[in-house]
């Protein structure tokens, strides 16, 4: 099978930026994991689901049908489709952001959602980007990376993404909490919490484009 290169870390460490660059220049397919979350996320939200009601939300999340149509430039965003919805913008919004933790912290979303990125992971191929990609969902990945950024800089990024969406401004200390909020959850839940896999490569990203992490990792890959 090709390769797969497994990029982790917490929110805002500049994930997304660097897999769409990595993928691009090895001619890989990038795999956003959180958009799939996010999406379960938005589909709760929208049917009125409390997030704790696990039972209802295993049934939606072993009935939907995710798709992720790849974009072929760094412009334009990768679409995400549920059940032949288009919610690329909605699953950005500040509701989703914040109840996609414990969507994400439910077993039975995990294995569905799990079941299905290795299935597109069969062939190799992919830069997959998420919390457990490394650990959890291709623990045999050519290339594991965990990638960190000061809670600061993460703040800025997310700022930056939000006006770059055309999203109404949030500050910087409230995007600190939330995204503090969302490491906590997302770190101490039961089932594949955010961790460095052991054999992954820690790069810290304060201070460096994504363009130069990208071709940290590239290298790396390369050696
Ligand atoms: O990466 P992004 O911020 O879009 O991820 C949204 C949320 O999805 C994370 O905060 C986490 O709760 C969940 N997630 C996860 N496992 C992954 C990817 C994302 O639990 N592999």
């Amino acid at each position: 099978r090709q390769p797969i290169i497994a990029i982790d870390g917490p929110a805002g460490a500049g994930k997304s930026t660097v897999a769409r660059q990595v993928a691009t220049q090895l001619g890989l397919v990038y795999l956003d994991t959180g958009a799939m979350y996010r999406a379960i996320t938005w589909l709760v939200l929208q049917k009125g689901i409390a997030v704790d009601d696990e039972c209802a939300i295993a049934e939606l999340a072993n009935q939907c049908k995710i798709e992720l149509t790849p974009s072929h430039n760094l412009e334009t965003p990768v679409r995400v489709w549920i059940n032949d919805t288009d919610v690329t913008q909605e699953i950005r919004t500040i509701e989703v952001t914040s109840q996609v933790s414990a969507i994400a912290a439910q077993s039975a979303v995990r294995k569905a959602l799990v079941k299905q990125q290795q299935s597109w992971g069969k062939r190799g191929g992919l830069v997959a980007e998420g919390r457990d990609i490394g650990t959890h969902v291709f623990p045999d990945a050519e290339v594991k990376i965990f990638l960190t950024a000061s809670v600061g800089e993460r703040a800025r990024r997310r700022q930056q993404d939000f006006t770059k969406q055309g999203q109404p401004e949030v500050s910087l200390e409230q995007l600190e909490r939330d995204i503090a909020e969302r490491d906590y959850k997302d770190s101490t839940r039961k089932i594949s919490p955010l961790q460095k896999a052991a054999d992954a490569v820690e790069v810290e990203t304060d201070g460096l484009t994504p363009g130069e992490v990208a071709m940290q990792i590239v290298n790396y890959y390369q050696k």
